[in-house]
């Protein structure tokens, strides 16, 4: 019995040892997500400042903003591992101040994931505001599919519970460069 189980353990071993070469050979930058995927990225509250049409672009920066400028990359998986293109991703966030623009589309931009699942957006690391930790809003929406509706945070800045919705971070380059791969439903 017990050596049936180890065969079979083998087997599933081998099948995942090659799907993931298969897909590192394939996908370099992809294939450092693997680990990632798998588990859905969590669903948080979209909040009272989500606004539809905000652009498209892949840069909110603004002339003469203050705040610590932020590269946030990353990949759009399915649950079977597998990157999402043309994966619409819709980001929100509060300016260098705290405040969200409600009259126009400042911190408001979305864009697709390319071919390999991969996005990026230029912007400003938000500031607090009353009550919450530091946080950027996005929308993520598969090809075809609902929209999941989360939040990413800081480490330092959140508490523990929010560790799945944590971004990487690092500064070099004399930028902050946060990395978040999302897992949606397909
Ligand atoms: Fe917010």
């Amino acid at each position: 019995m017990s050596q049936i189980v180890s065969h079979a353990a083998k087997e599933a071993h081998g099948i995942s040892r090659r799907t993931f070469l298969a897909a590192a050979l394939a996908l370099p930058f992809a294939a450092l997500g693997q680990a990632n995927c798998g588990a859905p990225t969590p669903r948080d509250g979209e909040g009272p400042f989500y606004k539809p049409g905000a652009p498209r672009r892949a840069s909110l920066l603004e002339p003469g903003a203050k705040g610590e400028k932020l590269v946030l990359a990353g990949v759009v998986y399915s649950a079977q591992c597998r990157p999402v293109a043309n994966a619409l991703l819709d980001f929100w966030h509060a300016d260098e101040s705290g405040d969200y623009d409600n009259a126009g589309f400042r911190y408001r931009g979305h864009q697709m994931t390319d071919a390999q699942g991969r996005y990026r957006l230029e912007t400003i690391l938000p500031a607090r505001y009353p009550g919450r930790p530091r946080h950027i809003h996005v929308k993520v929406q598969a090809p075809g599919r609902r929209a999941l509706t989360t939040q990413l945070y800081f480490p330092g800045d959140a508490p523990a519970v929010l560790q799945p919705l944590m971004v990487k971070i690092e500064r070099r380059d004399g930028a902050l460069h946060a990395e978040f791969d999302f897992v949606v439903e397909i």
